[in-house]
């Protein structure tokens, strides 16, 4: 903003002083020699550039002390970028069996698995130069500067290798799909430049660079990318990093609390069980807030209710203030129930607690203790899983006679699992392509399965009156019902023979 003025001000006060009968040609040598003096600065400095973490240049040059130690799980994906490093580190051998050097190598997966991580070990491990950039810092209103970013990129990365005596470097762009994307060959001049630029500087890696410079880009888009990126020579290795296994999440949990002092009761085992789909930064973020509890609290060491409260609040959200009317809470509580009841009911020990409290957007929330990490479903599986996502609205018409907008989630989960069971041709459909058939015909199918599973969970939740009157007046006395109570009282129900699922 204050160059813009400076640019407008400074003509305005030369022609006026021409007015003046001032000469005005020292003040334009003057100007023209600052001129050239800050251009020249800007371009060794980086100004108006990439945000810099160092002197060394635009872009953020990172000392990297990450080590593939420090990465929990993702052994696969260590194991295949570790392969590719050695192209880098054995670079007399590729000479030698005229091997063309990987120039590119792919992350993909969910964000906060651990790509950035990864780059940084990589770049640990192989002893190289290491500098990073995001593909929304190429995207600007000018055509070419992209461009000149991307070039740019490449010669930091070769001057701080040889600053440093290295003699390799990576660069590491995350969102590259922001970049990659496919080109329609419209529009888009902008992203194609920088795109082309991209392409170019890759082509222009060999066997014989010294410094040897290996890209890392990550997305989780893969599916968006050009093609041109993909093919052999480009970004040809493609390493899939993906959300943690339950045996990961111990080590990943293992490796956050390894600074913090941790009471005798938190069992890591445990917590990793209850955290199915999280993320890695979500495990972080889990010992961290499970730190910050305690310390709030004042306490010696962290408990394991301080990471029961942790886990709550990463999975939902901060506790909220809003105050629901009683007639929503009794509501809630109900339709929760529901949930719990079907869950307990399909899946014994499934229920790990019920709250109704507010937090993040739900006013209360039942969490699930996943048994196992399954990668596939079974017809009868999916069917339990529909229930459980059912159980909550049709508690709701059983004691309030219709249902609310509190089961939309609920809905789109059961409608795309029942899908699934139409796709898997696991219905009365038989095996279908969705392409060759009828969509009205998926229409009642999917329709047909979730009727006929609302059916069954009502006749599952009418035997369970007592359960729902007990568990109420808990929930509305304490807000929480822990798993172990809530299964206390179930066993006073003898499930009905032919309604036990
Ligand atoms: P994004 O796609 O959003 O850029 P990312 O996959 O690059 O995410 P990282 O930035 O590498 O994720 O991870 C974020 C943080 O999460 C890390 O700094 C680390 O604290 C934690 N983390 C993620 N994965 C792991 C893991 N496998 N082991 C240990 N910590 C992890």
């Amino acid at each position: 903003m204050a160059k813009e003025i400076l640019f407008g001000a400074v003509p305005a006060v030369l022609i006026f002083m021409m007015f003046l009968g001032i000469n005005i040609g020292p003040f334009l040598l003057f100007g023209a020699v600052l001129a050239g003096i800050l251009f020249f600065f800007s371009r060794q400095t980086g100004m108006g550039g990439f945000k810099t973490r160092s002197k060394a240049g635009k872009h953020a040059v990172v000392k990297t002390d990450v080590q593939f130690s420090d990465i929990g799980g993702q052994e696969r994906a260590k194991r295949e970028l570790k392969e590719a490093l050695d192209f880098l580190i054995h670079k007399d051998s590729l000479e030698k069996y005229g091997i063309r050097p990987i120039k590119g190598v792919l992350l993909t997966g969910p964000p906060g698995t651990g790509k950035t991580l990864m780059a940084k070990a990589a770049a640990n491990y192989t002893n190289s130069a290491f500098v990073a950039a995001s593909g929304s810092q190429f995207v600007e209103m000018y055509v070419g500067v992209g461009a000149q970013r991307v070039r740019d990129l490449f010669r930091e990365v070769k001057q701080l290798a040889e600053r440093n005596g290295q003699d390799s470097g990576i660069i590491f762009i995350d969102e590259i799909d922001v970049i990659g994307g496919k080109r329609d060959g419209q529009q888009q001049r902008e992203y194609d430049q920088t795109l082309n630029q991209l392409l170019t500087e890759m082509d222009g890696i060999t066997t014989s660079d010294n410094p040897r410079i290996l890209l890392i880009a990550a997305t989780n888009r893969k599916d968006m990318l050009d093609s041109a990126l993909l093919r052999p020579g480009r970004f040809d290795r493609h390493i899939s990093v993906d959300l943690p296994d339950k045996k990961a999440r111990i080590q990943i949990l293992k490796i956050h609390t390894a600074n913090k002092p941790l009471a005798s009761d938190v069992n890591v085992e445990r917590i990793a069980q209850e955290t199915f789909g999280f993320s890695g930064a979500q495990l972080e973020s889990v010992a961290n807030e499970a730190a910050i509890y305690a310390m709030r609290e004042g306490a010696e060491k962290i408990t394991g209710q301080h990471f029961e409260l942790a886990v709550d609040k990463v999975m939902m959200g901060e506790k909220s203030d809003r105050e629901a009317s009683d007639e929503e809470k009794r509501r809630v509580a109900l339709h929760e129930l529901g949930h719990a009841i079907v869950s307990e009911r399909v899946r014994p020990g499934s229920v790990s607690q019920v709250t109704l409290s507010p937090r993040g957007q739900a006013l209360g929330y039942v969490r699930q203790n996943p048994m196992e990490d399954r990668y596939l479903y079974t017809k009868e599986a999916l069917e339990k899983q529909i229930m459980v996502c059912l159980g909550g609205a049709v508690a709701e018409e059983i004691y309030f006679g219709g249902r609310s907008t509190g089961s939309k989630n609920d809905f789109e989960q059961a409608l795309s699992m029942a899908q699934e069971i139409v796709q898997s041709g696991m219905s009365e459909l038989g095996i279908v392509h969705l392409q060759y058939i009828d969509k009205t015909q998926v229409h009642e199918e999917v329709n047909r399965i979730l009727e006929d599973l609302v059916e069954r969970t009502r006749k599952l939740l009418q035997a369970h009156d007592e359960v729902f009157a007990g568990s109420l007046r808990i929930l509305w006395d304490q807000e929480v019902l822990s798993g172990d109570s809530f299964r206390d009282m179930l066993k006073k129900i003898q499930p009905v023979e032919e309604l036990a699922v």
